[in-house]
């Protein structure tokens, strides 16, 4: 039989299926599953993966139990099992605006001019239809949590209406995105009351340039403390994209950390991108690193982005994959996430939401294979730890059966193809969605 055909048959099944059914024998990353469930299933093989049925009652996870305890049921036939994927680092508000705002030098300064000079096309009804084309991507594609940054007071009004109107499907979170020294008097208390307004996370962009031996701006230090005191004052994480280049003076995730811990910040921080960490002097890395773990920092890595963006010039062969340390992070033990980041905006031409593409390129880009680990943690329990979000990212007793199975057995057939024939549970019900059609776009903003 061929995979479509048993892929076919399976979906049939799971249609079929009432409020309480068996899925038989699957393969889970032992990563995802928590380490009291791992405890009663078989070890996991050599590629870190346990073989298991799974109970799903009234659209929850009822069980974790060893293969062939399951009486009947649909069969994985051996394939991977994984939770609903967390996304926790987008942009669905500049989304989709590739085809009429192209970035066709590929760089960091034209994508930022390009975006900047797009934003001004951008209506309240525009915003919302690619914001929504963004989540359907994601939806179809198996994330069930997303957060992205927001640049416009539209973009927050459409986020306010969007979260509410995709309850129960993705849940949604925001962050401010702005230059650091946009926060600063009335300005900045004015954006971070608008986010705590609505729950999200404050979120800047440091731009330090030049060499590692150059002092840092005189007003960085002060402008960082003014950021920090607005977040405390209204108890706000912080979400920050942080030295997003190739320039060896681009060193504020040092300052960052040292600032979380000299200030006794008490929320979450999680920093984006910290590119120019693989660039530095080792003796920076590895103070950078220290203060990093010490101030429990996380840390998200867009590796599609860093790619694409990063060291990139005309006529030359990029020299480096412009992402940053994260086996160094790791081992240091800072929280590692990967996202999606840009999608076919200026900052990336390319991108569909889709979590299972990133992970598949962060293996290739990062390495994060031979062994897997534990780094399927990072496109799900990690992000939603970050995100507050208890109940994804795990297969877990008691959470909702938002599942994803895959006719992959193994590592290497995981990531050999798309998964494009990958089979979404949501509450243990069959989900019927597809990527909607770049079409819908056509006209939008005019
Ligand atoms: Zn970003």
């Amino acid at each position: 039989m061929a995979g479509g055909a048993a892929t076919a048959g399976l979906r049939q099944a799971l249609a079929a299926a009432g409020p309480d059914l068996w899925l038989r024998d699957a393969r889970a990353p032992a990563a995802l599953l928590p380490s009291a469930s791992a405890a009663l299933l078989a070890p996991a093989d050599a590629e870190g993966l346990v073989r298991l049925d799974l109970r799903i009652s009234h659209g929850r996870v009822a069980a974790l139990a060893p293969l062939g305890t399951a009486p009947a049921g649909p069969s994985l036939d051996g394939g991977q099992l994984w939770p609903g994927l967390v996304d926790g680092h987008t942009h669905l508000d500049k989304g989709q605006i590739w085809p009429r705002s192209p970035n066709l030098g590929g760089d960091f300064p034209g994508a930022l001019s390009a975006a900047a000079a797009d934003r001004a096309r951008w209506t309240e009804a525009g915003i919302e239809a690619r914001f929504a084309f963004g989540l359907r991507c994601a939806e179809a594609h198996g994330s069930v949590a997303l957060r992205t940054h927001l640049e416009t007071p539209a973009s927050w009004r459409v986020f306010r209406r969007l979260r509410e109107a995709w309850s129960g499907r993705i849940a949604l979170q925001a962050s401010s995105i702005a230059p650091l020294e946009d926060f600063d008097g009335e300005q900045g208390r004015a954006l971070a009351d608008l986010v705590a307004a609505e729950g999200g996370a404050l979120g800047m962009v440091t731009r330090l340039a030049g060499d590692a031996a150059d002092p840092l701006p005189a007003d960085f230090q002060p402008r960082l403390d003014a950021f920090f005191a607005l977040a405390e004052a209204r108890g706000l994480d912080l979400d920050l994209h942080v030295d997003e280049s190739g320039e060896t003076g681009a060193r504020a995730l040092r300052e960052i950390a040292a600032t979380a811990l000299r200030r006794r910040f008490p929320h979450r921080i999680q920093c984006g991108h910290c590119c120019s960490l693989a660039l530095q002097p080792e003796a920076h890395v590895r103070e950078t690193l220290r203060l990093c773990a010490e101030a429990g920092l996380a840390v998200i890595v867009l590796p599609m982005c860093n790619l694409y963006l990063q060291d990139r010039n005309p006529g030359r062969t990029p020299r480096w994959r412009g992402v940053t340390l994260v086996h160094e992070m790791q081992a240091a033990g800072i929280p590692v996430s990967v996202a999606s980041d840009n999608t076919r905006d200026p900052f990336l031409a390319y991108g569909d939401l889709d979590m299972v593409e990133v992970y598949r390129e962060a293996t290739r880009i990062l390495h994060l294979d031979h062994p897997v680990a534990a780094w399927p943690r990072a496109a799900t329990a990690t992000p939603a730890a970050i995100m507050r979000l208890p109940e994804a990212g795990l297969l877990r007793e008691g959470a909702p059966a938002d599942l994803i199975l895959f006719r992959a057995r193994s590592w290497s057939e995981w990531l050999s193809r798309p998964q494009s024939d990958r089979i979404i549970l949501r509450a243990g019900r069959l989900l019927e969605a597809a990527p909607p059609d770049w079409r819908e776009l056509d006209g939008i903003e005019g």
